[in-house]
């Protein structure tokens, strides 16, 4: 995508994950849509291309635990911040005859506070070839530091890093609809690739059809656009390649649909990065996509 080395940064929050066992005990996880984003680029990628994550965390026990686990899997964590006074994010999975719900708790959460320094964000960005970040880093942010990331954001493209945004848009991290719509328009002003899903920014924009979706963000300013749309086909738009759609191979065994759209974002990318046209790029990210979908959890076991 540019002429810098290849190096990947994905800023966000990752959140402990409790997920309950058939026994009635439940598993510590760690997950979060753009830390999911990264570990799925850290699988995509080739060894040697650096992938780090942004955030911030605590300087108690469970972010140490969560540090480790960001490490072993190999991600860079030199540009995590330590907030002696914070912990991190936790939610639970509520299942209740098979249909999943979340429960969160972050009100102490490090990763709020991610963008607070200006000067300490504009270095952790620094150097990077490819940032991406999504609706949900923007929600759990304060009006001034959600100003400051994407500031930096605009900085560090205007010096030829390519800026990726996921809309991920959860209203109910948002005090009304109204301050989502803006700030997640204000993220694609700043962002050469918007990755969103349809069945969410339909209804919070009112795009009568994936067209407008990709439209809408062209006109922001975006010059790649993927329309995801769960099992349905994917319309994209790249400003060079032109308009492209594709089919995903059909699922029948869907387990689990939780990090279909990160997991889509990190194999869509890698691909891009190593030089993909659109189609095989999308094709790509499905095919990464529909793995995880087929196994329990957020991040999946790839191996084999
Ligand atoms: P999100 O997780 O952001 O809501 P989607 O549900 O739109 O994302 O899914 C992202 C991608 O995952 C889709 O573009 C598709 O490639 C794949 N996918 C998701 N659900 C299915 C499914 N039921 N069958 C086949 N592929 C799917």
């Amino acid at each position: 995508m540019t002429d810098m080395q290849t190096e990947i940064m994905t800023i966000g929050e990752c959140m402990v994950e409790l997920a309950p066992r058939e026994d009635g005990a439940f598993n510590r996880n760690f997950a979060g849509d753009t830390f999911n984003t990264a570990w799925y680029l850290r699988h995509a990628l080739p060894a040697e291309t650096p992938v780090h994550y942004c955030s911030a965390l605590g300087t108690d026990r469970i972010s140490e635990r969560m540090l480790g686990f960001m490490r072993q899997a190999g991600i860079g964590t030199d540009r995590i911040r330590r907030i002696a006074d914070r912990t991190v994010g936790l939610y639970m999975i509520e299942l209740d005859k098979g249909e999943r719900s979340f429960i969160y708790w972050r009100d102490r959460s490090a990763a709020k506070l991610l963008a607070e320094d200006r000067e300490w964000l504009a270095v952790a960005v620094a150097g990077k070839s490819l940032l991406l970040f999504s609706g949900i880093t923007l929600a759990i942010l304060s009006d001034d530091h959600r100003a400051i990331l994407l500031e930096v954001l605009a900085k560090a493209r205007a010096d030829g890093a390519s800026i990726a945004f996921d809309p991920n848009m959860r209203l109910r991290l948002w005090p009304d609809a109204e301050t989502m719509r803006r700030a997640v328009t204000q993220a694609a002003e700043v962002a050469d690739v918007v990755l969103p899903s349809f069945d969410e920014d339909s209804p919070n924009f009112g795009d009568a059809s994936p067209e407008d979706t990709i439209a809408r963000y062209f006109k922001a300013g975006a010059s790649t656009v993927v329309v995801k749309n769960g099992a349905g086909r994917v319309f994209a738009r790249h400003a060079q390649e032109g308009a492209v759609t594709f089919d995903p191979q059909p699922v029948t065994d869907v387990v689990d649909t939780t990090a279909a759209g990160d997991s889509f974002n990190a194999g869509f990318l890698a691909a891009r990065l190593s030089g993909a046209p659109m189609v095989e790029a999308i094709a790509k990210g499905a095919a990464l996509s529909a793995r995880v979908i087929r196994q329990r959890g957020a991040l999946v076991d790839l191996a084999g």
